[in-house]
């Protein structure tokens, strides 16, 4: 634990004008109020302050802000007040407490509105000063530096979750490299110990296998480079265990085909010296391709600058090596705390506020999503996407919402009458993913009413159980309407009359209550015609059957039996398969009743089905038979890309038929001296078949795209 006079002692090395009396009153002040206050380590309290104002001397930071530490959680934790600290430690000092008091009151809570409402919060408050950010960070380095000792597994667990999602990245946009990989590798450690584990024992493994790699590889670096008359600082580092793992994750590979786990930095005087020492290296070593980067001539957002490579080093190991000056790689490490250093004072207007300010700015007007996603990287919440209402409030949505699920969350009467919606400005269709900081307006029309398509494109519960709740009303409309109609035509037929009050009293024979039920009846073909008549006429004998009967009880059979391998169409409407989207089984499908037609099974993701949007009442909730479909085969149409070369129409068909499927038909277009265009319909057993076909005719090299439709 670090002592009083010496972190005074390291704060004057560095400002030798520092208030020590104003130091020393708060170190004494923070000691009292924690008073005899424990950690979960066991040590007392205060070590906590202390600590994380040590990890802020390091960065050299203002004494206001190393009081702050000090005092950092005495009016959150302690009797003591923000009247009391401004009193004795002045305005300044008062202001910072009291924004880190606030950022910790702010703990992210599970609900997830909350959760964004949070966010905002934090985001606000630290940009009334970069510093209270600063502090927060360090308090949480300090946090997680001794979370293993916290006893309770889903506080570890919860602590590192933020950690990984919020404290990193906030550190990596301010540019603070080394705290950024210290906070995920104990997140890591935590959240994935196995991981963690396997990655620091073959680490420990290569280090003992072959002693010391960085020392020779260091002065061979630096022998070349002096060669050349370039004097460097040269340091040399494994790569940190959580970025080793996210690398491995990134690109499925194991440790053994990690291409480099050690990297070097290489310091020089000037930009002059980076690029000339880089042409020092890329002349002595192989380089490896595409690894080259020159974040000097464009600086990464957050200020970073540096030369970029990687090479086959001494002894044939892949290194990375990242060149850059002095003032660089302080403000590489340390990010906007050096840049404090090199600028004290500095103002808001400085270039590591732009980013804060904007987004204050953004998030106060809720204008300009685009830079909204752009500013706050609020991709740190994976599994959630963030959007706004006209008005400038926030829904937050799970991942792959689309309109439809945003509709349903501002209210499930938007959600039933949604015609159409405006993203961003632009009409799109209802089954629009939404993004991260979309403006989604929703168009409603009181005559609208839910699709049961619509039931495909949402992720909500609220948005799934409004729309089957409407389907269900919807379904039983046309059950009743076709079990009317059939009622008619075989009453009238039979040269009965057609009396709703006497076909009301086939009711209770049919077990049901009103007549609405029995036309249902009729309509789902739960009962026939012919019982209804026997009900009511027991005396009537049939007529001929004629050709007006509807369904015949033939072609009733014989259109089941076509439809076996859909399931969810009304009994005695034929069916067929929509010719502009060919759909095969696996594909997700609906029907619509076309009148005198049957009903046609479309993709859901087929663009005719845009004509039907505002005839809700003609789709129909249909799916495949798992099972029935075996032995069928369906027709899916393909589009190809080929090059013009004698030979390729024979190799692609030979594709085909080793797929095991027959060309029903071939059409060529676009013929260019180069390439040219072929649509082919295919006789396929499912989507799966369909798949297999389509990737091993990207295979061939004849071919220069696939796609389907
Ligand atoms: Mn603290």
């Amino acid at each position: 634990m670090i002592r009083q006079y010496e972190l005074v002692e390291a704060v004057k090395a560095y400002d030798p004008n520092a208030d020590e009396d104003l130091l020393n009153r708060a170190y004494v002040f923070a000691m009292k109020a924690h008073g005899t206050q424990k950690r979960a380590s066991g040590d007392p309290y205060f070590t906590h302050p202390l600590e994380v104002a040590g990890i802020l001397v390091k960065m050299r930071l203002d004494v206001a802000t190393i009081i702050t530490a000090l005092l950092h959680d005495t009016v959150e934790d302690t009797i003591a007040t923000i009247e009391e600290i401004e009193k004795l430690f002045g305005k300044e000092v008062a202001f910072l407490v009291d924004g880190v008091t606030k950022l910790s009151q702010i703990e992210f809570q599970s609900d997830k509105a909350k959760q964004a409402e949070n966010f905002r919060k934090l985001l606000l408050a630290m940009s009334s000063d970069i510093r209270v950010l600063l502090i927060k960070l360090a308090d949480r380095l300090h946090n997680m530096r001794t979370l293993h000792f916290v006893k309770s597994e889903d506080k570890r667990i919860r602590v590192s979750q933020e950690t990984m999602e919020i404290y990193a990245p906030l550190a990596e946009r301010i540019g603070m490299h080394t705290i950024k990989d210290e906070l995920q590798d104990l997140a890591f450690a935590q959240l994935h110990p196995d991981a963690y584990e396997s990655i620091q024992s073959r680490l420990n493994f290569l280090r003992e296998q072959g002693g010391d790699l960085l020392k020779p590889i260091v002065e061979e670096l630096k022998e070349v480079l002096e060669e050349n008359g370039i004097k460097a600082f040269i340091a040399g580092r494994e790569k940190a265990p959580y970025s080793i793992w996210r690398k491995m994750q990134q690109k499925n590979i194991t440790f053994e085909q990690l291409p480099d786990i050690i990297a070097f930095r290489v310091v020089v005087e000037s930009i002059a010296e980076c690029y000339r020492a880089l042409g020092v290296i890329h002349s002595a070593y192989s380089v490896l391709p595409g690894r080259f980067k020159d974040y000097i001539s464009t600086p990464k957002q957050n200020n970073y600058q540096s030369l970029h490579t990687a090479v086959i080093g001494p002894n044939q190991h892949r290194i990375e090596i990242q060149i850059r000056t002095t003032e660089m790689d302080e403000i590489a490490e340390l990010g906007v705390a050096a840049h404090w250093q090199y600028k004290q004072g500095v103002t808001h207007d400085g270039h590591q506020y732009r980013w804060l300010r904007g987004l204050l700015d953004i998030l106060e007007s809720a204008e300009g999503p685009e830079e909204f996603l752009e500013h706050t990287k609020l991709e740190m919440f994976q599994d959630q996407v963030f959007c706004f209402t006209p008005k400038g409030d926030l829904i937050t949505l799970p991942r792959g919402a689309t309109a439809i699920d945003f509709a349903y969350a501002v209210h499930s009467s938007v959600g039933d009458h949604c015609t159409g919606v405006r993203i961003n400005g632009r009409m799109m269709p209802v089954r629009t993913e939404l993004e991260n900081g979309d403006q989604v307006e929703i168009l409603t029309s009181k005559s609208q009413h839910p699709s049961p398509t619509w039931e495909r494109f949402v992720v909500t519960g609220k948005a799934r159980s409004s729309i089957r709740k409407f389907v269900r009303q919807q379904m039983r409309q046309q059950f009743v309407d076709l079990g009317r109609t059939l009622a008619q035509k075989t009453l009238k037929q039979e040269h009965l009359e057609f009396n709703e009050k006497n076909i009301e009293h086939a009711a209770a024979p049919f077990g049901v209550k009103t007549l609405e039920d029995v036309y249902a009846y009729l309509g789902e073909g739960l009962k026939s015609t012919n019982e209804l008549i026997r009900i009511l006429y027991p005396e009537h004998k049939a007529a001929a059957p004629s050709k007006d009967e509807v369904p015949k009880p033939e072609s009733a059979k014989k259109i089941k039996e076509d439809a076996l391998a859909i399931s969810g169409l009304i009994p005695g409407l034929s069916v067929h398969f929509a010719g502009c989207c060919h759909p095969v089984p696996g594909d997700h499908i609906v029907g619509i009743v076309m009148t005198g037609k049957g009903v046609t099974i479309h993709a859901t993701e087929c663009d005719t089905l845009e004509r039907f949007m505002d005839t809700p009442e003609r789709w129909l909730d249909v799916s495949w038979n798992a099972g029935k479909h075996e032995k069928e085969r369906h027709v899916a149409r393909i589009s190809m890309v080929v090059v013009h070369q004698p030979g390729t129409v024979a190799a692609i068909t030979a594709i085909i038929a080793r797929e095991n499927a027959n060309i029903i038909n071939l059409q060529f277009k676009n013929r260019s001296p180069e390439f040219y265009e072929i649509s082919i319909d295919i006789d396929v057993n499912d989507i799966n078949h369909l798949m297999a076909i389509i990737a091993a005719l990207r295979m061939s090299q004849r071919v220069i795209s696939v796609e389907r439709g």
